[in-house]
């Protein structure tokens, strides 16, 4: 299959919304990564999904909406709470868990009887929804287990001779997925953090539980309750290896343990260690989540054998840099 690249002029999401309404599956930005998009509710569409990206049938998709009416078709029953979280953070990085109506098809819920539902902020998502009048069941756009993409040219790297087209909208702003949330005890639990932090759900509602799958690995024989978390996640081929310490017990630990392709990932160049290639990801948390994957994915083309990482702090959308990184570095962290 010929993958084409598609800008965002209205031409162009005009012929992807065509093929979108003939069950296919279009590259998409949104303000967190790119996705994999199709009609949530066409069964065939879905299977493809899963196909293009090798996704275990058990991982659910997310299903994207342009406005807060969509919801009821999806949703069998809506929380009080998400009206008003809906509100406050729609359009946004949000991912809001509700029992799924039987318009729904159970590929898309990878069989469970909830569906995540987002409305993303980015024009280009929102027009797609729009003119294609559907909506629109969309994971992250990479290879099942590598970091998700967050320009087009990451995602016709994955994608390419597997979907037929990729609209281009430029960088991801954000760059880690959506927070989702499932309703609990009248409050929030989050399943996976993101952009939307526990301080922003704290200014809406005063119980906000955070799942122990965010920080932790789950035991083997655990419930997840989001699926997408038992799964080996945003793993470059390098071994990253997550250092917990001060800058100069990481310095010291670097250059007694580097040996041939060892790179560090670091806040600021000052940071670098004598004779050990680097690259940066940023300094506030923000910054780190915007470039993260990126990152993780120009540390293979360089040929990284291992990566160590200076720990982000795990304030506001720290918490999802956090999360991310320990997964891909297979939850080896030293603290020094
Ligand atoms: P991705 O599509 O790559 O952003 O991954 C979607 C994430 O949302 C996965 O980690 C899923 O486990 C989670 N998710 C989606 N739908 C549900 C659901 N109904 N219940 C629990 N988690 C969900
Ligand atoms: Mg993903």
């Amino acid at each position: 299959m010929n993958t084409v690249i598609l800008s965002a002029s209205n031409e162009d999401i005009a012929f992807a919304a065509s093929l979108i309404n003939k069950g296919e599956v279009v590259g998409i930005p949104t303000e967190t990564v790119y996705g994999l998009a199709a009609d949530a509710m066409n069964e065939e569409a879905v299977k493809k999904i899963f196909k293009a990206k090798g996704r275990p049938a058990d991982n659910p998709l997310i299903v994207h909406v342009s406005r807060f009416e969509m919801v009821y078709d999806i949703a069998l029953e809506i929380p009080p709470l998400a009206h008003k979280l809906a509100e406050r953070f729609w359009p946004g990085p949000l991912t809001m868990i509700m029992p799924k109506s039987d318009k729904i098809p159970d590929v898309t819920s990878g069989g469970l009887d909830t569906v995540g539902i987002r409305y993303p902020s980015h024009p280009v998502a929102q027009a797609l929804i729009n003119i294609s009048d559907k909506p629109l069941a969309a994971p992250s756009a990479n290879l099942s287990g590598s970091p998700s993409p967050t320009n087009c040219a990451r995602v016709y790297e994955d994608m390419r001779g597997r979907i037929p087209a990729i609209i281009d909208g430029g960088e991801c702003d954000v760059g880690v997925e959506s927070t989702v949330i499932s309703f609990e005890d009248g409050g929030i639990r989050i399943l996976r953090p993101g952009k939307i932090s526990v301080e922003d759900f704290l200014t809406v509602t005063d119980k906000v539980y955070v799942d122990k799958g965010v920080l932790a690995q789950l035991d083997a024989d655990a419930v997840a309750k989001s699926p997408g978390m038992k799964y080996k996640h945003y793993s470059p081929k390098a071994n990253i290896i997550l250092i917990d310490s001060e800058v100069d017990a990481f310095k010291n630990y670097v250059s007694q343990n580097k040996c041939e392709n060892t790179y560090c990932l670091l806040f600021d160049e000052s940071e670098a260690v004598a004779g050990v290639g680097f690259l940066t990801y940023g300094v506030t948390s923000e910054e780190q989540a915007h470039y993260l994957f990126e990152r993780l994915r120009e540390f293979d083309e360089m040929g990284a054998k291992t990566v160590y990482a200076r720990c982000p702090s795990k304030d506001g959308v720290g918490l999802a840099v956090y999360n991310r990184i320990l997964r891909s570095a297979g939850f080896n962290l030293i603290k020094l």
